[in-house]
């Protein structure tokens, strides 16, 4: 059968996009067929902030928007000032990721892109097919980054917690910023039994980007968000203020086993892969390091069945989110834990799955014992 294409990359979001430029750059890829489906694009707006941390030099360095040494963690009663070194906390915006991604994908005859919504795609062994609203397309292999909400909120085994934000770039008329220290998670705003704090990148004295992170079950009203960062605002003294931009999302917080839907020639990526942290919700930098993987994996043609598999960090974030599912106004308490009796670096190399056996310990110690015990064997019972 003649295929239409080599790859289909359904949905040309940030693992897509990432995905055909790192293509682009392999020589061993230059004479492959590549088409990426996506109505929207190109992507013209700056539609959200990648913050990662890494090494102080490391890629996206050129792209930043700006980086910080240290970070602050405040829950009311204290204020930690974590010093980073020898990583730093780095802002990307998307509309650089998108120019710099667009540019590189322009240049590419091989890569085609068409505005057209994907319906649904399938298998089947010998080839792919991949059905739009406008055509129907074959392929030897299929990178899917479209995420299928209902699918996790149908799961009865593996809870879902949402991370919902709003954000809003501000510029004050008096200093007010440190643009040194970035407010990683400001905890000292009313719970109301729920997880959710302040996050607050400053890139100079006088502009800042603030933004009201929930981790729970529901969404709230829209005017909800936004009455929130007012009275945070009001409250920590700034009222003469000018909303230069806004951003808002959701990000999904499950150990919902994504990858099982993988096939020998489907590879689900990005936030539908399960590439999202599910205890942080963290996803770029594994989207970096996983389509890094890809380009290096197809070279071998191994099923895709085989990519991503269940680890000892998926079991430890899959039991810090049955606590949290269970008793979500614990949050505060829990982060405040990990941040007070753990150096910074080894929380930030647990988050990074890097972390030893030892150094796990440790921090899963910092958590109340008697909670987690249950909810392990609770799991247990339940299934994994
Ligand atoms: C506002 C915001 C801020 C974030 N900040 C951070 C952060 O600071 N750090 C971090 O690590 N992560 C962050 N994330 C999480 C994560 O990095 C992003 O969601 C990232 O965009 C995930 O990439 P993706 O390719 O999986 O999804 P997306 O970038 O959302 O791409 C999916 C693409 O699929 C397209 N699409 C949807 N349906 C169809 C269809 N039927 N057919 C064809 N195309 C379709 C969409 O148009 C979209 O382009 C943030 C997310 C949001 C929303």
């Amino acid at each position: 059968m003649e295929l239409d294409y080599d790859y289909i990359i359904c949905g040309g979001g940030i693992a897509g996009l990432l995905l055909a430029s790192k293509f682009s750059s392999d020589s061993y890829y230059n004479n492959k067929s590549i088409l990426i489906l996506d109505p929207d694009f190109p992507k013209v707006k700056n539609d959200r902030t990648l913050c990662f941390w890494d090494k102080k030099k490391s890629d996206w360095d050129s792209f930043l928007t700006s980086s910080w040494e240290n970070v602050i963690f405040k829950n009311g009663f204290e204020e930690k000032s974590l010093d980073l070194n020898p990583l730093n906390y780095k802002m990307l915006s998307s509309i650089s990721f998108y120019k710099y991604t667009n540019s590189i994908i322009k240049k590419n005859t091989n890569i085609q892109v068409l505005n057209e919504r994907v319906l649904n795609f399938k298998d089947y062994k010998s080839h792919c097919l991949v059905e739009t609203n406008k055509k129907k397309y074959t392929s030897s292999k299929v990178f899917n980054s479209i995420l299928d909400w209902n699918s996790i909120k149908n799961d009865q085994k593996f809870p879902l917690l949402i991370q919902h934000f709003e954000g809003w770039v501000i510029k004050t008329k008096n200093n007010f910023f440190d643009p040194k220290k970035a407010t990683f998670m400001d905890f000292t705003i009313d719970q109301n039994s729920t997880t959710q704090f302040m996050y607050i990148l400053p890139f100079s004295k006088t502009e800042a980007l603030v933004e009201y992170t929930l981790f729970s079950k529901k969404l709230l009203d829209d005017y909800k968000y936004k009455s929130a960062i007012e009275n945070y605002l009001s409250e920590s003294g700034i009222d003469d203020f000018e909303i230069k931009s806004k951003e808002s999302g959701q990000i999904p917080m499950t150990c919902f086993p994504f990858f099982e839907a993988n096939t020998k020639n489907i590879l689900n990526i990005g936030s539908a892969g399960g590439w999202s942290k599910p205890s942080t919700g963290y996803t770029f930098k594994n989207i970096d390091k996983n389509t890094s993987k890809i380009i290096r994996y197809v070279k071998s043609n191994d099923s895709f069945k085989k990519f991503m598999k269940k680890n000892r960090f998926w079991f430890y974030d899959l039991i810090f989110l049955d606590v949290l599912f269970d008793k979500n106004y614990l949050g505060k308490n829990l982060f405040t834990n990990m941040f007070k009796k753990n150096d910074p670096k080894t929380i930030f190399k647990f988050l990074d799955n890097k972390s030893s056996f030892y150094e796990e310990l440790k921090i899963m110690l910092s958590f109340p014992k008697t909670i987690f015990l249950f909810a392990v064997i609770k799991r247990l019972i339940k299934g994994i």
